[in-house]
């Protein structure tokens, strides 16, 4: 299955992807985690990268396009995909769409989840990561141990677009530029909405459904 996760930026997209990762047996492609993997180890991309995630901005979408190209030569993905973050605009759809032309594919589901801009903010400003990829929150999920790693033990950090200011500049971008493709893919007849107010199970099951795997 190629599936594409949309909603607002901590509406548990990456969550229910890593959950979906695992039934359906295809890989998870977060474009966020491989630009942050890019910013870890300072490669020029990264470097480029960095200016703009640390101002809640999107990347440029040629550099994303590119990413992405890369991204799907890989033998890992013919089976399918579940992306997490990408697209993000009307462009990079297009882009989308050309890549499937080329290798022979096209998106058979796209599932928006939806989530109140107020419950985002409170989630993303509670938000501290691991390096090891776990993620905590100081109310709702905080480790055993304040500040460290109940999986590895190391210190947890804030991600630097996870402060206050940073989040509202970031969905005022996912206002402008990614909520269009919901029309978009409405038209396709490939959308599906999920409350994604619910708890992570509830959602995830919804998800299913609506996919009807
Ligand atoms: P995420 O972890 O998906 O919220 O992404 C974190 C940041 O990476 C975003 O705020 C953007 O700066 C950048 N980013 C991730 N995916 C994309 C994309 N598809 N297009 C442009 N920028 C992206």
């Amino acid at each position: 299955m190629r599936i594409i996760l949309l909603g607002k930026p901590g509406g548990g997209k990456g969550t229910q992807a890593t959950m979906l990762k695992d039934r359906l047996g295809v890989p998870q492609i977060s474009t966020g985690d491989i630009l942050r993997e890019a910013v870890k180890r300072q490669t020029p991309f990264g470097i480029e990268a960095k200016k703009f995630m640390d101002a809640g901005l999107l990347v440029p979408d040629c550099l994303i396009k590119d990413l992405i190209a890369e991204r799907l030569r890989e033998q890992d993905t013919a089976e399918g995909f579940i992306f997490d973050g990408f697209p993000r605009t009307i462009a990079q759809a297009e882009a989308l769409k050309e890549i499937g032309a080329s290798l022979g594919f096209d998106i058979d589901a796209v599932v928006n989840i939806d989530v109140s801009s107020e419950a985002i903010v409170t989630r993303l400003s509670g938000r501290r990561s691991c390096q090891c990829g776990a993620v905590y929150h100081v109310v709702s999920k905080p480790p055993e141990k304040e500040g460290v790693c109940d999986q590895c033990g190391a210190a947890l950090y804030q991600r630097s677009d996870d402060q206050e200011a940073v989040i509202r500049n970031r969905l005022a971008q996912y206002e402008a530029q990614t909520r269009p493709l919901i029309d978009l893919y409405e038209k396709e007849g490939k959308l599906v909405t999920i409350d994604g107010n619910k708890q992570i199970e509830v959602v995830f099951a919804d998800i299913l459904a609506a996919l009807g795997v």
